[in-house]
């Protein structure tokens, strides 16, 4: 068998730097090298509205968004479908199956979860629908028999759940659904990039993002403000590089031809480390670097996407085709399901 690959996005906002090495940047590598039968990229506009049901104008705007930093990145719709989550019906009829087979207490003990009802102050008020993404999550991968899912490693817990639904159907039902895999990125500290701020992870909803679509002067300008190391305040002071964000970005993207392009006077980015740990070089320098290997990356990435906002239709168009596609993959697993649990009424009854 051939792989077939799912991911998705919420369209809680642009996309930024840390989808990009987390997932998106793996998704179109996979996407070239074609190894695959299938790829399908979702947009999760109804999973978004389990914390957003009160502002659907902004899960409705950012699809458009969402759309467009996909192809600046390269994400090819001749190659793979694009599509939007609640165009396809079949997915929620799907959760609505699999809810019977997870309990209350196992999606509360998720560590991503647990930290996001925290992070939204639902403690007390948890809304049901967000609580159960998770199971909508394993709908949207087994609709596809998805064996391969590119994440950032805040979605391992979201991909173990799917693994039990599909062994708690499969050995209640009979084999029907497939058992997925998360895929990493190589370089692990791609896997959960830091927020600006100095936070554990830069998320759309915490406002610590350099954003793919943000202009050269305003990713200067982030880059400038970035968290660092707060002892090191002269030039002349030894810095830490553990946990200095300025580092795990460069750390995340630089190469070592941008190093010497940028740095000439280093080889590689460890003798930067060093001169930092060291003493006698000043953060300014490092996030001159770091602004313009930024810029590097994201320049053909701000050129397509002028492209794409000037033929919104043409993105429009792309959407609604492979969500077109999509619907009929999703309707063949839900009459596989349906039929596995014998509650497909008409075949049964017209025998
Ligand atoms: P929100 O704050 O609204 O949840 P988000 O920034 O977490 O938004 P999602 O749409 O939830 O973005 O995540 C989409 C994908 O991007 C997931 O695979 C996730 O693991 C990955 N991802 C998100 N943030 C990061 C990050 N900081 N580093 C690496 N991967 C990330
Ligand atoms: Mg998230």
């Amino acid at each position: 068998m051939k792989n077939i690959i799912l991911t998705g996005d919420r369209p809680t906002g642009r996309l930024h730097i840390g989808h990009y090495v987390g997932s998106l940047k793996n998704r179109v590598e996979m996407q070239n090298e074609g190894n695959f039968d299938t790829m399908y990229v979702m947009i999760a506009d109804a999973q978004a509205l389990g914390d957003n049901h009160d502002n659907i104008q902004k899960i409705r705007n950012n699809i458009i968004e969402v759309a467009i930093d996909y192809l600046s990145c390269g994400l090819d719709p001749n190659k793979i479908t694009l599509f939007i989550q609640s165009e396809i019906p079949q997915l929620t009829e799907l959760t609505f199956y699999y809810m019977n087979l997870v309990t209350l207490s196992r999606l509360t003990r998720n560590p991503t979860v647990k930290e996001e009802i925290k992070l939204r102050n639902f403690e007390t008020s948890l809304p049901v629908g967000f609580v159960t993404y998770p199971i909508s999550q394993a709908a949207d991968i087994t609709a596809f028999n998805a064996n391969l899912v590119p994440v950032g490693d805040d979605q391992l817990p979201m991909i173990e759940q799917t693994r039990e639904i599909v062994r708690a159907f499969n050995s209640l039902y009979g084999e029907t659904l497939v058992e997925p895999k998360a895929v990493l990125p190589k370089n692990e500290v791609c896997r959960r990039l830091p927020g600006t701020d100095g936070n554990a992870k830069m998320g759309k909803s915490l406002g610590n993002c350099i954003y793919l679509a943000d202009d050269e002067k305003t990713v200067n300008q982030k880059v400038m403000g970035m968290y660092t190391d707060p002892n090191h305040i002269k030039v002349s002071d030894p810095g830490k590089v553990e946990g200095n964000v300025v580092f795990t970005y460069l750390d995340a993207f630089a190469t070592n031809e941008q190093i010497k392009k940028y740095a000439p006077e280093y080889n590689n980015l460890e003798e930067i480390k060093e001169h930092y740990k060291r003493g006698g070089l000043g953060d300014v320098k490092v996030k001159k670097l770091l602004a313009n290997v930024l810029n590097e990356v994201l320049t053909p990435i701000r050129e397509k996407r002028a492209y794409y906002e000037a033929h919104k239709n043409e993105v429009y168009d792309i959407l609604f085709k492979g969500s077109d596609k999509a619907k009929q993959v999703a309707q063949q697993t839900l009459d596989k399901v349906k039929k596995a649990m014998g509650i497909n009424y008409r075949d049964i009854l017209k025998q």
